[in-house]
């Protein structure tokens, strides 16, 4: 039986984030089941920042995470984890009230968000089909991330601060007793005081076998691919582009390495499972980009999914669990966990030490409650 402080299970940018953070607390040992950390949703994002995105508790998470990604501290990383990149909203003559209803909930947080005249989001993007956008939104200071290198650099900072990552270590078994936990892998068992469930779209499935209540989480399958980019845009044009966003997120697309990335923004319920694109899905997409721009998508690269989680009110769930003592959510990234990340494992470890929040969010009136499990989990039968 090996002892440690703080257990964590899951080596996504969730279990990555909220290990660092533990780390000079108390002996930290990650398990993972796949050989290799990233497999799941982590490795599978767009890798955008935008403050423009989800709910008001999402945003203030997404802004307190953003000067740790923009200015990480020393030895994190060997390379830049942001870029810069605009992020456009476009909407149709029938998307635009909606589209305009959003401005001011985007421009009370972050003011540099404007509207723009259809001109000039063509100017922004050349593919535009003319007379297809009535109405848009310029977020000018939304961010590329580079998402290997954030998660490797909270793992490799975890293992600088004397954390261990065991890679192809199941969870397959609690048992609780008085003071701590006894975790089972096929392999080894684990003893700790404090178990974190940062298990992705597996969370429930964890919590049900620690004898927690489920917190309702539902796995969507979001596909994504990328495709040459078009013929006479030149590289330079085009790593210009904005990230193109669907006002009622039908689609998107963004530069990448010298090509686009696209995505339906589909958002199909399933059940947990290292999940695969339908081509359907990447159809559809296509049909979308081809009705908005003038782009001609022949011949897709690569394509892949991936499960973004959502509890039913889309707020990540982080807190201690109510009735099972040292069970610690970490859970409900959905779309924004990687944006969140800094923000999300420092909360995660402060409410664990302190119990309290950190004094950023805080200062942005995030609560404990605002997060905490209890309020999303079934009543028992
Ligand atoms: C197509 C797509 C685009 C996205 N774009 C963005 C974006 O631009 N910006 C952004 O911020 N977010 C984006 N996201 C969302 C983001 O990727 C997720 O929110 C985030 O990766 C979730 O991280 P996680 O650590 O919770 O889950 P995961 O990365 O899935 O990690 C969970 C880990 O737990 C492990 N695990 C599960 N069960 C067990 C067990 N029993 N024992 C041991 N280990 C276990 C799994 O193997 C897995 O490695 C996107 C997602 C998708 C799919």
């Amino acid at each position: 039986m090996e002892s440690c402080d703080f257990l964590i299970i899951g080596a996504g940018i969730a279990g990555a984030s909220v290990a660092f953070e533990l780390a000079p607390h108390g002996r930290v040992i990650v398990l993972e089941r796949e050989a290799v950390p990233g497999h799941h949703s982590t490795g599978r994002s767009a890798a955008v920042l935008t403050q423009n995105y989800g709910n008001s508790i999402i945003r203030r998470l997404t802004l307190a995470t953003r000067p740790f990604l923009e200015h990480p501290p020393d030895g994190f990383t060997e390379y830049p984890l942001t870029a810069p990149r605009q992020m456009l909203w476009i909407a149709r003559e029938d998307q635009k009230a909606g589209l305009e209803a959003t401005l001011g909930e985007a421009q009370r947080l972050v003011p540099t968000i404007r509207a723009v005249e259809p001109a000039e989001a063509y100017t922004l993007c050349s593919a535009l089909r003319s007379g297809y956008a009535a109405y848009a939104i310029l977020e000018p200071h939304a961010l590329d991330l580079d998402v290997h290198a954030i998660h490797q650099g909270f793992l490799r900072g975890l293992r600088n601060r004397g954390g261990t990552v065991v890679t192809n270590a199941e969870v397959v078994r609690f048992q609780q007793t008085d003071a701590s936990w006894e975790v089972h892998t096929p392999d080894q068992q684990y003893a700790a005081a404090v178990v974190v469930n940062a298990a992705g779209a597996w969370c429930d499935v964890i919590g049900q076998l620690a004898g927690a209540r489920p917190v309702g989480l539902v796995p969507k399958r979001r596909t994504a691919f990328t495709c040459h980019g078009p013929a006479g845009v030149s590289p330079e044009e085009l790593a210009a582009w904005p990230v193109i966003i669907d006002s009622d997120e039908e689609f998107y697309f963004k530069p990448e390495s010298g090509g686009i990335l696209a995505s339906p923004a589909d958002e199909t319920p399933m059940e947990p499972c290292d999940v695969f694109p339908d081509d359907y899905d990447v159809a559809v997409a296509i049909d979308r980009i081809q009705k908005a721009t003038t782009l001609s998508i022949a011949h897709i690269n690569r394509r892949w999914a991936g499960l973004r989680s959502f509890v039913p009110d889309k707020t990540p769930v982080v807190g201690m669990d109510s009735e099972c003592a040292g069970f610690f959510w970490l859970a409900g990234q959905g779309g924004y966990g990687i944006q969140t990340s800094s923000a999300m494992g420092r909360t995660a470890a402060s409410l664990i030490v302190n119990q309290h929040l950190p004094q950023d969010l805080t200062d942005m009136g995030l609560t404990p409650e605002d997060l905490a499990p209890i309020r999303v989990q079934a009543e028992r039968d």
